[in-house]
């Protein structure tokens, strides 16, 4: 059935960003609101049980399944680019690490030309989003932070964070033996244990803050849109792939998406437009409108209706190498996850919300420095005890294991995502670029050269039994290289590609507006100049929040 309608705002993909701008957009109810979705409902098994992320790696239903195109830095393979899909984007299947970034990053934003975005003045909104309890999930655990104390020496130092936000975030509360040894080994190796690396300092090793409810993932459709669904100006569309904006002149007037049944609707804006499909998506829906790099839209056939530079440019994600070691005296994930041990730990999970099933991809942090002359950390380390076969999908050894994941914080190479033609389902073409830079490639060998330094201190010892990846063997320049462009993968952030400034390649300006049109803005990943120190679902809420406000103070009264 053909409908066309009518609303203030309409909002572009209900992930990170879309479901905090409905929920506020909405809030005071002068608005009517419609928020588009391409995927469904998040009814999955496997959705609120943090480990059920290898589960949704998978699954086509939730995740858009991208790939990224062949290229000669990293071999010519084709890396798997997942992307979240349905009320709650990828933060339905994303592994709810929650980072906030550093002072430098968003400082650095406002040397790039977006005024506004400086970190005492973006500090509000991360504050306006956590539901951070530290202290009374210490509580709730008491014996448990006895014992931490005890065998770490470490003291619960919690300083003031947002505590009456939507988004709840704890730290892991799961132990084990490798985890606490791995934690002795970076001290030895003279890393200091940090008590919250989200207010100061990055620099050091703990456990990593996670976005999870009693043990359960806390997706930011739970904290924002399940609130807001029963305002009647709210109104959400479900299977509503937007397939192009609509440009009347140098207005945005509205958008067209197809419907669950393969129809295609019109939509009219009667104030904003807003994408919030990502940095993958929102660049590619310029694109598909006309909008953006006059060669790329040329090639393809599609009318240039207004031309912008930086449409698709500036890709920037987090490239990962995974090391790891076969482990020997202890249990790891690999074994704890089968047979009798996985009927155990299925039921301490429905029981008491506790064990191995309440982790998501996150157990211990590390944020350390490739290099000794430099003042802030610039790798950031994923420990776990756990390895994988596959670790693009998630499949776990038969064999003890663990596993230390690298990756830059702040990667200068950059890469591209346009159009391969004119067909609105036909996914673009995604070229990261990864370590194309010799700063990265220096930072990132650096990184893992520091990693097996920590794994050779005396805490660990009883534990290793040998270096799997990239194995002992690995000792030039040269083979860290070829390990990381054979071996290395996204860690799924990708951001930039509709970069904010002031200068011509900007996409949008400081308060996220399309440069040159009017009534359309973007609020989502691909707005960052640069990417965050960090994993970036904090800072795509902190953009969404900020966003908010600089809508609504635009509306017209
Ligand atoms: C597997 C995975 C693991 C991750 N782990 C972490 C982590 O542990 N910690 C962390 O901080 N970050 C993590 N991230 C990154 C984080 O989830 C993202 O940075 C964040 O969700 C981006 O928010 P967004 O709003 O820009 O996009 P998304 O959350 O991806 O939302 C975009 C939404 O738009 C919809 N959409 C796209 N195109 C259209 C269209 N044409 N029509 C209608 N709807 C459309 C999509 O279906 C999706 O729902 C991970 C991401 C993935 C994929």
């Amino acid at each position: 059935m053909k409908e066309t309608h009518e609303f203030d705002y309409v909002i572009v993909g209900a992930g990170a960003a879309g479901c905090i701008l409905a929920n506020r957009l909405s809030a005071n109810g002068r608005y009517s609101v419609l928020l588009l979705e391409a995927g469904g409902e998040a009814r999955n098994f496997w959705i609120p049980i943090p480990a059920g992320f290898s589960k949704l790696m998978t699954n086509r239903a939730f995740n858009w399944g991208f790939h990224t195109e062949p290229e000669a830095n990293t071999l010519d393979r084709t890396i798997a680019v997942p992307r979240g899909k349905g009320l709650g984007g990828s933060t339905l299947i994303n592994g709810m690490i929650y980072v906030r970034g550093t002072r430098q990053d968003y400082d650095g934003w406002v040397n790039q030309g977006a005024a506004g975005w400086a970190y005492d003045q973006v500090v509000p909104y991360f504050d306006k989003i956590e539901n951070y309890n530290q202290a009374s999930y210490a509580n709730e655990t008491q014996a448990i932070s006895r014992q931490i104390k005890e065998r770490e020496g470490s003291a619960f130092e919690y300083a003031a964070r947002g505590n009456t936000g939507p988004m709840h975030i704890n730290e892991v509360g799961e132990r084990f033996p490798l985890s606490t040894a791995f934690l002795q080994a970076a001290q030895e190796h003279g890393l200091p244990r940090n008590s919250d690396y989200n207010i100061a300092d990055q620099e050091g090793v703990g456990y990593y803050q996670v976005l999870q409810k009693n043990g359960r993932r806390w997706s930011v459709a739970d904290g924002y849109l399940t609130p807001a669904r029963r305002r009647r100006n709210l109104h959400i569309r479900t299977h509503a792939h937007v397939l192009r904006v609509n440009l009347q002149g140098k207005r945005c007037v509205g958008l067209t998406y197809r419907d669950r049944s393969g129809e295609t609707q019109d939509v009219t804006s009667r104030i904003e437009t807003i994408l919030a499909a990502g940095a993958i998506q929102s660049p590619h829906l310029l694109e598909l409108s006309g909008i953006g790099r006059p060669d790329c839209l040329d090639k393809v056939g599609i009318q240039v209706n207004h031309a912008l530079q930086g449409v698709g440019e500036n890709y920037i994600d987090h490239f990962c190498t995974r090391m790891n070691w076969r482990i020997k005296n202890t249990q790891t994930l690999n074994e704890l996850s089968r047979g009798p041990n996985l009927v155990a730990a299925v039921a301490k999970y429905f029981l008491q919300r506790r064990g191995i099933l309440s982790l998501g991809t996150g157990l211990v942090y590390g944020f350390i420095k490739s290099r000794f002359d430099i003042s802030l950390a610039d790798v950031q380390l994923f420990f776990v005890h756990a390895s994988y076969a596959n670790a693009a999908d998630r499949k776990l050894d038969r064999e003890p294991g663990m596993t230390i994941g690298v990756s830059q914080l702040r990667p200068k190479s950059k890469g591209t995502i346009h159009v391969k033609n004119a067909d609105p389902l036909c996914p673009p073409a995604i070229k990261p670029n990864f370590l194309d830079e010799q700063e990265d490639k220096d930072c990132l060998i650096g990184g893992m050269q520091a990693v097996r330094r920590i794994v050779q201190q005396q805490a660990l010892q009883k534990f290793i039994d040998h270096e799997i990846n990239p194995g002992a063997q690995v000792q030039r320049y040269d083979e860290w290289l070829d390990f990381a462009r054979r071996n290395g993968q996204t860690i799924y952030h990708p951001v930039g590609t509709c970069r904010m400034g002031q200068d011509e390649a900007a996409v949008v300006d400081h308060k996220l507006r399309v440069r040159g049109l009017t009534g359309l803005r973007i609020v989502d990943a691909s707005i960052m100049p640069t990417i965050v120190s960090g994993n970036t679902q904090a800072a795509v809420m902190m953009i969404a929040e900020k966003g908010a406000d600089l809508i609504l103070s635009d509306a017209p009264k």
